[in-house]
């Protein structure tokens, strides 16, 4: 479970990234967050992780309190959670096994866990035949696939996803989504945030929309309600149009 409580982030004197945040998500539950460039998606995609901290309220992620985890301790969290990039962030001398296989090596693993472990999220991303490449051999959809499989291979119980179709056609990003609702369903929570809500209401998941800091709206089985701003011109190009047949009534009785 992440909650988040009464939680606001400031830069500066000036820049409220986030302001009063109240918000709980459940173990297994699969949410959009939504919102323009400077909504505040990343910070909060990055409290998660406690590369941010909040200037007032707490952030807790299952058994850690964000605010009060000694340093010492950051790495299990990390650990805990997986992150992927709209930009990727894979090393270009590192084949796509190789990129994989580090988060492993990291934790210490033998070569025979790194080898089954690697290869069953290599499957898990549709990429197997593709594990001896080097980036600059993959498309973009592959290379996002890659930093998929470099996410999950440590078993995190979180995978973060900051615009991960950021860099990809539609019908590639779909393929993303598809595949980051493919981990959901077995077990690991998962958060996108994106501006980008085509796919959205397709997916029918929560839908957490954060606007200037705030989050203006949490639904479940949610919708981006692009149609509402469609919706508020249309009534503010009709209320404009009643205003001056309204006008023109007046003159005619003037
Ligand atoms: P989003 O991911 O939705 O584009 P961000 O969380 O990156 O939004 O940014 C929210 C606001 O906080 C923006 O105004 C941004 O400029 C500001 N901001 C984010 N990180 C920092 C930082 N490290 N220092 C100063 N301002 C920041």
């Amino acid at each position: 479970m992440i909650t988040f409580d009464h939680v606001s982030k400031t830069f500066g004197l000036e820049t409220h990234a986030l302001s009063n945040i109240t918000v709980a998500i459940p173990d297994g539950q699969f949410v959009f967050l939504i919102g323009s460039s400077g909504a505040g998606k990343s910070t909060f995609l990055r409290m998660i992780l406690r590369e941010v901290v909040p200037t007032e309220g707490t952030v807790t992620v299952d058994e850690w309190n964000t605010s009060t985890l000694p340093q010492s301790q950051i790495h299990l969290l990390r650990r805990h959670v997986g992150m992927v990039f709209q930009d990727f962030k894979l090393l270009a001398d590192h084949t796509a096994y190789e990129n994989i296989a580090l988060g492993l090596e990291i934790l210490g693993k033998t070569k025979e866990e790194i080898e089954k472990g690697v290869t069953d999220v290599l499957e898990l991303v549709g990429l197997s035949h593709k594990r001896d490449s080097f980036p600059q051999q993959l498309s973009s959809g592959e290379l996002q696939r890659v930093s998929i499989a470099r996410a999950i291979v440590g078993g995190p119980k979180i995978l973060l996803a900051d615009e991960p179709t950021g860099n990809l056609d539609p019908d590639t990003s779909w393929d993303i989504i598809q595949i980051l609702d493919e981990i959901n369903k077995l077990g690991t929570t998962v958060i996108i945030a994106t501006h980008n809500a085509s796919f959205v209401n397709d997916m029918k998941k929560r839908t957490i929309v954060l606007k200037h800091g705030v989050i203006i709206s949490d639904e479940e089985k949610g919708k981006y309600h692009q149609e509402k701003k469609e919706e508020r011109e249309e009534k503010e190009k009709s209320k404009h149009h009643k205003h001056h047949e309204e006008k023109e009534k007046k003159h005619e009785h003037d």
